[in-house]
């Protein structure tokens, strides 16, 4: 492994770093229009069930509404009957029922004012949650503008660089780049290049032997870490003082 293919590599990871890097900026981007989607999506799902709430209660004073005309009509009979009774005891018979429909609609009528109100404030409270709506609707249109232009630059970006590295990846032997891609898709960080510091793993940490230093200064095969299996290099100025601990 020759000094030359490791600085292949080395560029070669830096681009695919930086492609990385500039993909998940891409998806970050992206991501956070989608947050601010599904912040309406909740807006409107709460719009929803305020909407169901409203019918229900709708249903509610409709029902109450005929009881009150059915109370009334039978008052209006009640006090018809009244014409023609004969005896007091009927009079006051009569008379009481019509006292216990009048209290019973008394009772009706505060119910639906109740429903009125909660209906006036449901209503008012989809009236600003879709003002609020309309808003963050705004907000995000222009908002993606911004950002849709952003991210189509990034793209273009990703394709420059992506141009880079086939051009670069060409240029490198076939067997060290497999080897180099294969470590690099094994990797959380997507490095397969690990520089070596005093005698460390610059990515693992863990020692690497004089032996492997050695090998590497040599410079006649890939020396990989044997924890992470990173290909190892040395900073060629560091390197040699390394060697001559
Ligand atoms: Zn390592």
């Amino acid at each position: 492994m020759n000094n030359q293919i490791i600085e292949k590599l080395k560029e070669l990871q830096e681009i695919d770093l930086k492609i990385n890097r500039l993909n998940k900026v891409c998806i970050e981007k992206s991501a956070s229009i989608d947050k601010k989607r599904e912040e309406i999506r909740t807006l409107q799902q709460i719009i929803n069930g305020k909407k169901d709430k409203a019918k229900q209660l709708k249903i509610e004073i409709d029902t109450k509404d005929l009881d009150l005309k059915a109370n009334e009509e039978k008052a209006n009979k009640l006090t018809v009957q009244l014409n023609t009774v004969r005896t007091n005891k009927e009079y006051s018979i009569i008379i009481n029922e019509i006292k216990a429909v009048k209290a019973d609609n008394d009772v009706i009528e505060d119910v639906l004012l109740n429903f009125f109100n909660q209906n006036d404030i449901m209503q008012k409270e989809m009236k600003d949650l879709e003002a609020k709506i309309k808003e963050k609707n705004d907000e995000i249109n222009s908002l993606a503008a911004v950002i849709n232009d952003e991210i189509s630059q990034i793209k273009k970006e990703i394709d420059n660089n992506c141009q880079i590295r086939t051009k670069n990846a060409e240029e490198i032997d076939s067997e060290a780049l497999n080897k180099y891609e294969k470590i690099m898709n094994s990797k959380p960080d997507l490095t397969a290049l690990a520089k070596v510091v005093d005698f460390t793993c610059g990515s693992c940490y863990m020692d690497v032997p004089r032996q492997q230093v050695n090998e590497i200064l040599r410079g006649k095969q890939m020396v990989c870490c044997k924890s992470c299996s990173r290909i190892l290099y040395l900073d060629l100025t560091n390197g040699l003082q390394e060697n001559n601990d």
